[in-house]
């Protein structure tokens, strides 16, 4: 009998024939975060299974599980070689106790010749003979335990007590690289995940206005970088400085347009940076309605400067608290409500307008050497290798 756990994956199986690219790279990826551990890692039919570890590494490894996208479940699971006789000698030493139970069968293996409901209550029975005086009782539907047996079409059957839900979502890698605008907030950490659980690798850029801002809001950036890589697989952040933008916007423009005029610079120098380093698509954090740049009037008016590259706004529909809740889980949300300022920040307009106008948004614009203003910034890019 081997210690293993039994991976499985999520949406893939609704894959056609392009199934086995899929496939092949959430092994690569289970193997990756596995790699500094004593482990081997094999697919076999839509499993993945997890053997030859020490047994005191298995929470690492289940930990580890849970930062991969494309895993729906897994279980800890006992193997056995697939027979009749094999899987009843398992269950005469199987104890317990205080409870209601059921069996589950699962036969993939259709060469195993008693199905899957008759073989459910043969298991039950011995459980019940085995375990006599140990106030037990089987329930099919209000159960406290469940007891999973899952014949493979490998020859190996799976008994397990449990199941634990994975992140979900496709394997990262398999929906191409986008680059994540990145602030200190608690939003676009968040939204960098959200758009990795389907698929898409991020870096990130960040625009920092120092001296307005401090060293300590860009480590605090570098940080959010750091825990979101594992789930994104974020490599490198951009950061670029905005002083002289902000400066020149502040001087030259109607205070009520700063952040409309902001965000239609960041975003040119994102679709810059994309173009150069290859990221087909820029991310944010923005959630509609959430602020006065973030209404659809807002975002029509900053998308309509980008030619070449989508804006993907993952959190689009989603509720504060449900972003929130998310940043809890990945363990962002204590860095992000750290006090230091943000770019946007400074130089904050009182009135920032909520339905801006284009023909406004050019006539402010016309006010700024556009051209050189965005050259100057990328000029200063600093890359930082997370
Ligand atoms: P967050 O919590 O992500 O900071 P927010 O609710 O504060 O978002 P805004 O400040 O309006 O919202 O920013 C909207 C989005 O613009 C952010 O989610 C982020 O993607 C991007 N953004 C804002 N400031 C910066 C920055 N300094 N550098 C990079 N991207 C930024
Ligand atoms: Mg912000």
């Amino acid at each position: 009998m081997n210690k293993v756990i039994l991976v499985r994956y999520a949406e893939i199986h609704l894959k056609g024939n392009n199934k086995h690219f899929f496939e092949k790279l959430l092994l690569n990826n289970i193997k990756n975060v596995l790699s500094d551990l004593e482990c081997s890692v094999e697919f076999k039919h839509t499993r993945y299974i997890i053997s030859n570890f020490r047994e005191s590494e298995t929470k690492i490894i289940t930990s580890r599980l849970m930062t991969v996208f494309g895993i729906y479940s897994y279980s800890i699971a006992d193997e056995i070689d697939t027979s009749i006789e094999n899987v009843e000698n398992y269950f005469k030493d199987f104890t317990l106790e205080n409870t209601s139970f059921r069996v589950s069968v699962n036969r993939a293996d259709k060469t195993f010749p008693i199905n899957s409901t008759d073989f459910s209550k043969i298991i039950g029975e011995i459980i019940l003979e085995n375990n006599p005086n140990k106030n037990l009782s089987v329930d099919l539907h209000t159960y406290k335990n469940e007891i999973s047996i899952d014949i493979r079409e490998t020859g190996k059957t799976y008994i397990f007590s449990s199941i634990e839900k994975g992140l979900g979502g496709m394997p990262v890698g398999s929906a191409g690289k986008g680059l994540l605008l990145l602030s200190g907030g608690i939003d676009s950490p968040v939204a960098g995940f959200k758009i990795s659980q389907r698929g898409m690798i991020v870096d990130g850029l960040h625009f920092h206005s120092f001296p307005y801002t401090s060293e300590n809001a860009k480590n605090k950036v570098i940080k959010l970088a750091k825990l979101i890589k594992p789930y994104t697989h974020l490599n490198r952040l951009f950061v670029v400085s905005f002083t002289k933008i902000q400066e020149e916007i502040h001087k030259h423009c109607d205070g009520d347009y700063m952040i409309t005029l902001m965000r239609r610079i960041m975003m040119r120098i994102a679709e810059r940076i994309c173009n150069k380093y290859d990221y087909k698509a820029i991310i944010t954090g923005e959630s509609l309605g959430q602020v006065a740049s973030q209404t659809v009037e807002s975002i029509t008016i900053s998308n309509s400067v980008l030619n070449t590259i989508p804006a993907l706004r993952p959190l689009i529909a989603f509720d504060k608290d449900e972003t929130i809740s998310i940043s809890e889980k990945i363990n962002t949300y204590e860095t992000s409500i750290l006090p230091y300022e943000d770019c946007c920040t400074v130089f904050l307009p009182k009135n920032p307008i909520i339905k801006p106008k284009m023909e406004r948004v050019l006539r402010e614009e016309s006010k700024l050497d556009l051209d050189t203003l965005i050259n100057d910034a990328i000029s200063t890019v600093e890359i930082i290798e997370i």
